[in-house]
């Protein structure tokens, strides 16, 4: 689960890490920014989305006159941002935080991460800040460093010192920068964290260490320990569809593809995805209607896949193994005649009742063609979609 900007540094600062001055408005200009912008003084607006490479696309800007700042507003609220993080559909862009300016005296990157690989923690730096790490990785890996931390540890003063000596960290900075990375690492651990990234991490003029920008991810498995922050998800930055489908329990995410799937369970969502791709399609969601897929659950399924507008045709895969075929059946007719399908409908079921499941999908005369294995499904789907 992903935070907003202005989320990441509320919690940066409850650890006592430095972030700039700040507000956060969701409509007008506060007076008392206002106060400050007629007399010119700078402040950064920046348009909050769950996506960075905002500077390079209009959604972070310096401003100092009321004029610019007016203009900022009614041109990012409400508008979708796009960066090259977010294509093809962009983020809407709901809040804008509005910072203090400050005097940069140098950027870097600084990250936390969880390392598959190594089953360890990564911190991962750079005297490159304020451009994307991907391009550093590319172009300059030696200026990419990193401490490995064995779980259930701490960064020993060695590695913090390492880390300091390469960032080239002032000894007056010293103790600053130590007590940002302490801080940082009993954040991570303490809210469950999958990334931290600061980005850039600054070293002011007068040499203070302070947080300009922050990306966190909770870990969602740990969501449960974490209520405050798991009810602060800003469901407006992910796709609709998906947002929909997460309130009616299904497990939904949109793809680019023409045939919508209705699968129950994960390991059998996957397989058809592989087998209609296998056939020359491409599969326009994945979607997991669970194991005690109801008549109504079912219904919603096909409501969340049809507002998809992309969608030829609907591939239902369903093993009856808790639930019998004939209710599965049953349900998919009446779901059917309830949202008022238009385009082929491809049924594969199996399991108890299968036979008795597709005769009630026979007699139903909807536009239904009844498969008889998942690999004639997938054929029978991509046909249609290329129709
Ligand atoms: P991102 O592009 O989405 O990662 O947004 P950032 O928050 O990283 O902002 C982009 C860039 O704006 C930063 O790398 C900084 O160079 C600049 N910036 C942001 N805040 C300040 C500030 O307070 N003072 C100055 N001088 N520059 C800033
Ligand atoms: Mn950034």
């Amino acid at each position: 689960m992903n935070l907003h900007e202005y989320q990441s540094k509320k919690l940066l600062k409850s650890y006592q890490i430095d972030i700039p001055n700040g507000q956060i408005i969701s409509s007008q200009i506060p007076d008392s920014i206002k106060l400050h912008l007629k007399k010119n003084t700078a402040f950064v607006f920046k348009s909050q989305i769950h996506a960075g490479g905002r500077g390079k696309s209009g959604g972070v800007e310096l401003i100092n006159n009321l004029k610019d700042a007016e203009d900022f507003i009614s041109n990012q609220l409400g508008s979708k941002l796009k960066t090259y993080q977010n294509l093809p559909h962009g983020q809407p862009v709901n809040k804008i935080l509005v910072e203090e300016k400050i005097a940069i005296e140098r950027e870097l990157y600084f990250s936390i991460l969880i390392d598959r690989q190594t089953e360890s923690i990564i911190i991962l730096c750079s005297t490159e800040g304020g451009t994307e790490i991907e391009d550093t990785a590319k172009k300059n890996e030696n200026l990419i460093f990193k401490e490995y931390i064995s779980v259930g540890e701490f960064p020993t003063e060695q590695q913090i010192n390492n880390l300091s000596k390469k960032l080239k960290i002032s000894i007056e900075t010293y103790l600053e920068f130590k007590n940002f990375l302490q801080n940082a690492f009993k954040l991570f651990l303490e809210k469950d964290l999958s990334l931290m990234e600061v980005n850039p991490l600054i070293i002011s003029k007068n040499n203070k260490i302070v947080a300009l920008d922050c990306k966190i991810s909770l870990d969602d498995n740990a969501l449960f320990k974490h209520e405050t922050l798991r009810d602060s998800f800003d469901w407006s930055q992910v796709d609709e569809k998906e947002a929909e489908a997460h309130r009616a329990g299904l497990n939904y995410i949109a793809l680019e593809g023409t045939i919508g799937c209705m699968v129950n369970g994960a390991g059998l969502a996957m397989a058809t995805m592989d087998l209609i791709k296998h056939s020359g399609g491409l599969p326009a969601n994945f979607l997991d209607v669970g194991g005690g897929a109801s008549a109504e659950t079912v219904s919603k399924a096909f409501k969340i896949l049809l507002s998809d507008k992309n969608v030829r045709v609907v591939l239902v895969n369903i093993f009856g193994g808790i639930m019998r075929c004939d209710l599965i059946a049953d349900g998919i007719v009446s779901a059917i005649k309830d949202v008022g399908i238009k385009i082929p409908i491809v049924v594969r079921l199996e399991g108890t009742n299968v036979e008795i499941g597709k005769k009630i999908l026979d007699q139903s005369k909807l536009n239904i063609t009844s498969a008889d294995s998942l690999s004639d499904a997938a054929k029978q789907a991509v046909l249609f979609s290329k129709a």
